[in-house]
């Protein structure tokens, strides 16, 4: 552990902590009276997300900076367009400026060893958001998703809908993982190979284009595009006369790359319906396309919640508190175990779309 570790053990539920930080004022913290800058803020707290071109990190920093401002903290929200040299350029930029706190969702999540020594030099701590930040002592704690379940909840659903337990038939299944340099990714395919491993060593899922490797499922950088152009590859190489039945995606916005191919060959239209195509984090689009028919599941992740761990995770360490953790042995990053708090993701699919009206998160108007 640092040298920052936290003085006082509180595992208070994360309202009360955040209830606690508005008050917080003038109480004593590390190295002295709580900081309060000119402008009557306690500081400014770097936020350092990955893109705008996929709505949950959008939600992402919006939710955390408002929570960081209603925690009486100036956010500094910036976006790297998913170029790591963008992200870098950043977090230094924000040292420089002297922030606070850094909360960090990695573009690379390799690629940030030396800027994150700089941050650690000028003492500020970080949070890693969402993806774990790899190979680097200065990274204090993690929020996240329990993230092997994330792959699991896929998994198990195309298991459950293609009844793979109740029938003895065969079904053909194509496997699309994330992006190589996110650490999520392979936790997101062993979670979903778990379930789906003894169905393809039993032959009852066939994997035509034999793609069964990590390596050969990942798509750079999330990218959409990429894994429509590969799916379109896979289809023409492998189904001539032979129907993809399932398709185990790990992100909405690659599902629908993947169901742009699978329509351009003639799948949703006449007697050749979509297979079972999964997702995750609930996007709009994919939540319609799912009302729609089109796209089957997706895993819903509440970014205001995550984002209220990160907000709970960072006013501690800055107030001489301990943070709230419930998993202290599955995240190492090469260097250290992460000290992490995990929330639990939920699978989502035509029959249970209103929890995310009764959640609050999108409105019954948006999903007509
Ligand atoms: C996140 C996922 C997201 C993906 C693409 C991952 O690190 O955990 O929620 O779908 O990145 O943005």
């Amino acid at each position: 552990m640092r040298t920052r570790t936290p003085r006082i053990a509180t595992a208070a539920a994360l309202a009360a902590v955040l209830t606690l930080s508005l008050t917080a004022c003038g109480q004593e913290a590390r190295g002295g009276s709580r900081y309060r800058a000119d402008d009557g803020t306690t500081g400014t707290i770097g936020l350092a997300m990955p893109t705008k071109s996929s709505e949950r990190w959008i939600a992402d920093g919006k939710n955390m900076a408002e929570q960081f401002r209603r925690a009486g903290y100036r956010p500094d929200l910036q976006y790297g367009d998913d170029k790591v040299e963008n992200q870098v350029a950043q977090l230094e930029n924000m040292i420089a400026k002297g922030h606070r706190l850094l909360v960090v969702a990695a573009i690379d999540g390799s690629a940030l060893t030396d800027v994150l020594e700089r941050a650690h030099d000028a003492g500020i701590p970080v949070i890693s958001y969402d993806r774990l930040i790899m190979g680097t002592e200065n990274v204090d704690y993690y929020a996240s998703f329990d993230n092997e379940r994330v792959g699991e909840l896929e998994a198990t659903y195309i298991v459950g809908r293609l009844g793979l337990k109740r029938n003895k038939d065969t079904f053909n299944i194509e496997l699309f993982a994330g992006s190589p340099d996110d650490n999520n990714t392979k936790y997101f395919w062993n979670g979903a190979m778990k379930v789906l491993k003894p169905y393809i060593s039993a032959g009852r899922l066939v994997v035509r284009s034999k793609q069964t490797g990590l390596n050969q499922a990942t798509t750079l950088r999330w990218d959409g595009g990429t894994a429509q152009k590969r799916m379109d590859d896979l289809i023409s190489k492998n189904y001539g006369d032979a129907r993809v039945d399932a398709v185990l995606s790990p992100y909405d916005g690659i599902s629908i790359g993947i169901i742009s191919a699978l329509k351009s060959a003639g799948y949703g239209s006449g007697d050749q319906p979509l297979p079972v195509v999964t997702g995750q984090d609930a996007e709009l689009a994919s939540v319609k396309s799912i009302i729609r028919g089109e796209q089957t599941q997706t895993v819903f992740k509440d970014t205001r919640k995550l984002a209220a761990q990160a907000v709970q995770m960072g006013d501690a360490v800055l107030t001489g508190k301990k943070p709230e953790v419930n998993n202290t042995k599955d995240y190492n990053n090469g260097k250290k175990t992460v000290p992490s708090y995990l929330l639990d993701p939920v699978s989502i699919d035509k029959s249970n779309t209103q929890l995310l009206v009764n959640e609050g998160y999108f409105t019954a108007g948006q999903l007509t």
